[in-house]
């Protein structure tokens, strides 16, 4: 199972955005669209700095905030999605992170992906998050034909067992991160050398 050969070989795999409150979580998902998580980790350190709490996020001068995560690129619209959070978290959601991602995604800048990330390391749903590591690793494999992220995790899960789905996400971007990576991947030193269909 690859699942097992990508535990072996990365098995420290978890998720790399800092996530000790689950609202804070939820905002640096969607600082994260288009953004590493190092950076992420770094400007939203500074914005919760300043704002500690969503209530204060809330209050806040928008201008203000986008100073702050412009770092993190896509102020406008990043701007936006972190203010409508705190808005439906303070006034609609009880200040509780709502563990359904249907609803998450009524939230700006919350899509499938930032909503599996969310239910999946607050609350230990069974989630795949397909990003762009997992969704050219999936190809490549063989446990998908399609590109599309949406279709990419129907077809994950029907073949990742439960257990493995929160995993799977972390474990497939360590491997895009290490061997498997958009240019170059280094099949011969790949763990999934021997069961990889090596669509490149
Ligand atoms: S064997 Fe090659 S193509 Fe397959 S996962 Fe490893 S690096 Fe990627």
């Amino acid at each position: 199972m690859m699942t097992d050969a990508l535990r072996r070989a990365f098995p420290d795999a978890a998720c790399t955005l800092d996530h000790e409150e689950p609202e804070r979580l939820a905002v640096r998902g969607i600082l994260s669209a288009q953004c590493t998580d190092k950076r992420v980790n770094i400007t939203s350190a500074e914005l919760f700095l300043r704002y500690k709490t969503m209530d204060d996020l809330l209050a806040a001068d928008p201008c203000d905030v986008a100073d702050i995560i412009k770092p993190c690129g896509l102020t406008k619209s990043k701007t936006a999605a972190v203010l409508d959070f705190a808005d439906k978290y303070c006034n609609y959601w009880g200040h509780t992170v709502p563990d359904d991602p249907d609803v998450l995604m009524t939230c700006k800048g919350v899509g499938r992906k930032i909503a599996n990330l969310i239910i999946g390391e607050i609350y230990g749903i069974p989630a795949i998050v397909v990003d762009t590591h997992c969704k050219r690793v999936s190809y490549r494999v063989g446990l998908t034909d399609n590109t599309d992220p949406d279709k990419v995790l129907t077809d994950l899960n029907k073949v990742i067992r439960d257990d493995d789905k929160i995993a799977f996400g972390h474990l497939a971007v360590e491997l895009g991160r290490t061997y498997c990576k958009a240019q170059n991947p280094d099949c011969g030193n790949c763990p999934l050398n021997e069961c990889c269909r090596k669509r490149v």
